[in-house]
C-alpha cells in the first residue's frame, strides 16, 4: 500500500534473526467460521487466540505474511500504559474509567509474560524499561508523570532516577534524569508473534496468508471476500492497522500512517554492550519525536526514531539514524550500521487507541499509536470478551470519541505534517 514498505521490511535485522514455517495456504472457496480476523498481526492474533480459547472456529486472513506489518518490525518495547496521556481517558471516561484504562495496560503487559511462558515463545525477553530525559523541563514531566502514575494511578513498580544517579544507568552524555519501570520490558517481536502464531493454530485457528480482503459485507451471517476465496463468519475483527485503508472507509480517517525507523548495529563486543544500559533494560526519551533504544540478546544497539508522516521514506536514512545514535553513544562511533528498517504506526488524533464496532458483529481495533505491542493483546482479549457476551471493558474502550483527521484524504497529511512541526520545535527548545 505505501511505497517501499516491503523494501524497508526486507532490511529488517527481526526477519534476519528468524526461521519462518513454510507460508500458510491461500484462502480459496468458500469456508464458514464463527470468527474471521483480518490481520495476522499481534492485534488479529491477540482476537484469535482468545477466541479459540472460548471455542470458537475462527480463521485469520493475512494480506502478506504473518506479523509482516508493525507488529514484526517494532522496537520490540513493551510499556504499560497507552500512546496518550491519562487525562484523555480521564476526560472522557471520569477518574475511575481512566485508572480502569490504565489498570489493562498493566494487564496486557502481563499477558505477554503469560503467553510467553504458556506458549513457551522463545523471543528474548528481558525485563526493564526506563523513560529518560534530554533536558531540566523534560525532567520536570518525568517527575510529574512519576508523581501520577505512583499517587494517583496506584502503579508500585516505578523508580524516579535523579540526575546523579543516571550515568550509574546509562553511559550516555545525552540524558538527564530517568523513571525506571521493573514492571515494563523488551522482546524480539517477530519471534513473539510468530510464537503467538503457532500459539493459535494450535488451538485450531485457521491462518491463510497472501490472502488480501477486498471486500466485506455486513449481516448474519457477514460475508468476507479475498480475490480466490470468501468467509461465512458470525462475527468479523478487523484488525489491520494502516494497511485496512478503504476496506473500511468509516474508520480510516480516525488514524494516519506514520513512518518510523529503527537500526541495528553489527554485534558489539559484549562486554561494551552490557556497560551500555544497565542490566540490558529498554529506554526511551520523553521528546516529542522520540529515540527509543535496547540492546539485544546478540549485543547489538538497536536505535528507532525519527519519524515521516509523508509515508515516504527520508532521504539517507541509514546516516541520519546512526547520528541520532551517535548523539546519545558517541563511543560506538566504530559500530557498522547492520540493518535499517521501518514500518508504519497507526497513530489516532488523540493517541488513545480506537476500538469499535461498525455493526453489532464487526469490530475493529486500531489507533494504538506506536504503542501496541502490549495493548494490542489487551485489544484482541477485549474483542474476544465482547464477542462471548462480555462487553464491559470493551465498551469502556470504545467510549473514548475520535474524531477524524482534519483535510480529507488529500489534505491530512500536510495539516499532520504542520501540526507536528510545532511539536518537533517545542522538543528543541
Ligand atoms: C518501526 C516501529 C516501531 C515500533 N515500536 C514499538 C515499540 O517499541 N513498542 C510498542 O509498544 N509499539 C511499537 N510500535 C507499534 C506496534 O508495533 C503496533 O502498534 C502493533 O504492532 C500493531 O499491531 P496490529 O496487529 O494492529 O497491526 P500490524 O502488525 O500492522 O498487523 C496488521 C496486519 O493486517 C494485514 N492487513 C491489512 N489489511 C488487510 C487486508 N485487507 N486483508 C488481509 N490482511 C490485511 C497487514 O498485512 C498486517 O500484517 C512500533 C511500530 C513500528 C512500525
Amino acid at each position: 500500500m505505501f511505497k517501499q514498505d516491503d523494501q524497508l521490511n526486507n532490511r529488517s535485522y527481526y526477519e534476519a534473526t528468524v526461521l519462518r514455517d513454510a507460508a500458510k495456504p491461500l484462502l480459496r472457496g468458500s469456508l464458514d467460521v464463527d470468527v474471521c480476523v483480518v490481520g495476522g498481526g499481534l492485534a488479529g492474533l491477540s482476537s484469535a487466540i482468545e477466541l479459540a480459547k472460548r471455542g470458537y472456529r475462527v480463521a485469520i486472513l493475512e494480506a502478506r505474511r504473518i506479523g509482516w506489518g508493525a507488529s514484526g518490525r517494532n522496537g520490540g518495547q513493551m510499556i504499560a500504559g497507552f500512546a496518550c496521556d491519562n487525562n484523555i481517558f480521564e476526560r472522557e471516561l471520569g477518574l475511575e474509567g481512566a485508572r480502569a484504562a490504565w489498570q489493562m495496560s498493566v494487564e496486557a503487559t502481563e499477558l505477554i509474560r503469560e503467553r510467553i511462558a504458556e506458549f513457551n515463545i522463545d523471543c528474548d525477553f528481558v525485563p526493564g524499561y526506563m523513560t529518560v530525559s534530554v533536558k531540566p523541563s523534560k525532567t520536570c514531566d518525568l517527575r510529574a508523570g512519576f508523581e501520577e502514575l505512583t499517587q494517583k494511578y496506584h502503579y508500585p513498580h516505578l523508580q524516579f532516577i535523579e540526575p546523579n544517579e543516571l550515568p550509574d544507568w546509562i553511559a550516555s552524555p545525552r540524558y538527564h534524569a530517568g523513571l525506571f519501570d521493573a514492571g515494563s520490558g523488551h522482546l524480539h517481536p517477530l519471534k513473539y508473534t510468530l510464537g503467538l502464531a503457532r500459539a493459535a493454530e494450535q488451538l485450531g485457528v485457521q491462518l491463510y496468508e497472501h490472502s488480501p480482503v477486498t471486500h466485506f459485507r455486513a449481516g448474519e451471517p457477514a460475508i468476507v471476500e479475498t480475490q480466490e476465496g470468501s468467509i461465512r463468519a458470525r462475527f468479523v475483527v478487523l484488525a489491520g492497522n494502516v494497511y485496512l485503508g478503504q476496506l473500511a472507509p468509516q474508520i480510516e480517517p480516525h488514524i494516519m500512517p506514520v513512518g518510523t525507523y529503527i537500526i541495528a548495529t553489527e554485534p558489539l563486543d559484549p562486554t561494551t554492550a552490557n556497560t551500555l544500559i544497565r542490566d540490558r533494560v529498554a529506554v526511551c526519551d520523553n521528546n516529542f519525536v522520540l529515540d527509543y533504544f535496547r540492546t539485544t540478546v546478540d549485543h547489538r544497539m538497536l536505535f528507532g526514531g525519527r519519524v515521516s508522516y509523508s509515508t515516504l521514506t527520508p532521504p539517507n536514512l541509514p546516516n541520519v539514524m546512526r547520528g541520532n545514535m551517535l548523539r546519545a553513544f558517541p563511543q560506538l562511533q566504530q559500530a557498522k550500521v547492520e540493518y535499517c528498517w521501518g514500518g508504519f504506526v497507526d497513530i489516532s488524533m488523540n493517541r488513545a487507541p480506537d476500538f469499535g464496532r461498525l455493526a453489532p458483529n464487526l469490530y475493529y481495533l486500531q489507533g494504538f499509536s506506536g504503542h501496541g505491542l502490549a495493548a494490542t493483546g489487551l485489544a484482541g482479549k477485549l474483542a474476544a470478551e465482547a464477542i462471548a457476551g462480555q462487553a464491559e471493558r470493551f465498551d469502556l474502550m470504545a467510549r473514548v470519541k475520535h474524531r477524524p483527521f482534519p483535510g480529507g484524504r488529500l489534505l491530512r497529511t500536510p495539516a499532520l505534517v504542520l501540526g507536528m512541526l510545532y511539536y518537533r520545535l517545542r522538543d528543541m527548545l
